[in-house]
């Protein structure tokens, strides 16, 4: 929008062309550049909530505010370039503005003062400017300089030049994998164990920074696009850097579905619209902090991360910290009572161990889950007679065999029964894939649909307890589905 030759910025002209001052809050400036009343240069930095967050600098020069719009904040690193737009000039009023532009109007949003103090300049030319900033948040020497590209002159970088304010500081990483839980039958018996609801979604990994939200799943995929209700929470954190763990998860009638998440997990941006974000919303569940303003919270104990977790306070539209509690007994009884798939125990000493299966976290289910192919279908009864009634299930033995591991026929809705019955009509098979006999009437398919179930219990030969349905995995492959991934002790005979 701006032309090049309001570079490298002089006057207020194209402040004012912008803006109505009759709707906008933001001062219009004196006609005579004012000769500022306070010693010395000053500067800002306003937090902007425009239609995408960003923080403008602004610089007093030649009796007007030089300014950059930074979209991801003045780093407090070295060795990083941050992306500065160069913007027009305004007036040494805007010095102390804060306020809300309306909508409708150019910037229109939230602007606050994030940093304001004095600088000075140690070289000012049109395309290069270093600068000594000595404010309340930000002090140390930056360089700002124009690329080389060839766009208008509006792309600047800003640089720190000095070591960190706080050489502690470290930069976010790129990746912390989650820590996992190892699988119990009763809770710990010592004391000093926090216990929380296991949330039945998808593993979800989120780093913010400079008010930009990267989600990555638990094996380090970047999920940011498929759910985009999630961005939200960046500009919530503004400039704090955080990496948070949690769980993304989608409710029906107040309890998490795995299945109904199926319709969002297995998408990526291009087709995660409005209406399937309106349709089947999802909420991230925050239960740990990894990462915290440039510092490593990974070796605090449990008890002080999630303290620094409650502090933040995230609860929003799409994100929740719910809490946790110091006893096991109710818990446990409140899940099971309400469907829920169980509860973590956390140990409040410990600290978060990165990538690693844990005796420190204890998960304990009230019932189990698997992946299990689909190898074919039995007929109902009742309502469902001549129609699906139940779903087989089979996993590859160590050999690559596909065995026989029970039938799932609860929890499927009529609809879900609908579905299943177009995909698995023209995969039908007249040949079992299976590696044994099985003594029902089962109309056979090609073994390629995964579905989720849970249960009560694997047997050692591998069947399926109590079986009822969760939803389809797309997103496994067959072929990776197997005994041992179950956990079964099963036979390779
Ligand atoms: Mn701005």
């Amino acid at each position: 929008m701006t032309p090049p030759q309001d570079l490298p910025g002089k006057g207020l002209e194209a402040y004012r062309a912008k803006r109505d001052f009759a709707s906008s809050p933001e001062p219009a400036g004196a006609d005579a550049p004012r000769t500022p009343s306070r010693p010395g240069r000053h500067f800002v930095v306003q937090e902007h909530h425009a239609r995408s967050l960003h923080w403008d600098l602004r610089l007093e020069h030649d009796g007007t505010l030089a300014s950059w719009a930074i979209p991801k904040g003045v780093p407090m690193h070295p060795g990083e370039d941050r992306l500065a737009v160069r913007t027009e000039d305004h007036p040494l009023e805007y010095l102390e503005f804060e306020g809300d532009i309306p909508r409708g109007q150019y910037g229109a949003g939230r602007m606050s003062i994030w940093d304001t103090g004095t600088y000075e300049a140690e070289k000012w030319r049109d395309d290069e400017v270093i600068v000594v900033l000595e404010g309340r948040r930000v002090t140390g020497r930056y360089a700002i300089f124009r690329t080389a590209s060839a766009d208008s002159g509006r792309n600047w970088m800003i640089h720190r030049i000095d070591p960190p304010a706080d050489p502690t500081r470290e930069p976010i990483p790129d990746w912390i994998p989650p820590m996992l839980a190892t699988p119990a039958a009763s809770p710990p018996p010592d004391d000093g164990w926090a216990f929380e609801v296991k949330w039945d979604g998808i593993r979800a990994v989120t780093f913010v920074e400079g008010g930009r939200v990267h989600l990555r799943s638990r094996r380090g995929r970047d999920v940011t696009d498929t759910y985009p209700e999630l961005r939200e929470l960046g500009p919530v954190l503004g400039s704090l850097p955080v990496v948070l763990d949690g769980e993304v998860i989608t409710f029906v009638d107040g309890k998490p579905s795995f299945e109904r998440l199926q319709r969002r997990m297995n998408l990526d941006g291009r087709h995660t619209g409005p209406q399937l974000v309106h349709d089947v919303p999802v909420v991230l569940v925050l239960f740990d902090i990894l990462w915290l303003d440039g510092h490593d919270t990974t070796p605090l104990p449990f008890r002080e991360r999630r303290r620094l977790l409650e502090q933040l306070d995230l609860n929003g539209p799409a994100w929740q910290t719910p809490p946790n509690y110091e006893e096991a007994g109710p818990i446990l009884e409140a899940t099971r009572g309400q469907g829920l798939e169980g509860v973590v125990a956390k140990k409040l000493d410990s600290p978060y161990e990165p990538g690693v299966r844990s005796p420190n976290w204890v998960k304990l289910k009230h019932f189990e889950t698997g992946d299990f192919v689909v190898a074919g279908w039995v007929e109902g009864e009742g309502g469902r007679a001549g129609r699906i009634g139940a779903l087989v299930l089979a996993a590859h033995d160590s050999e690559g065999r596909l065995r026989y591991a029970g039938k799932v026929g609860s929890g499927l809705t009529d609809a879900e029964l609908a579905d299943l019955g177009r995909m698995l009509g023209p995969a039908a098979s007249p040949a079992s894939p299976l590696a044994e006999d099985v003594d029902s009437a089962v109309h056979w398919v090609e073994p390629h649909l995964v579905a989720s179930v849970c249960f009560a219990e694997l047997t050692r030969a591998g069947v399926v307890r109590a079986a009822s349905w969760r939803g389809l995995r797309p997103d496994v492959d067959a072929a990776n589905v197997t005994l041992a991934s179950l956990g079964a002790e099963r036979r390779n005979d």
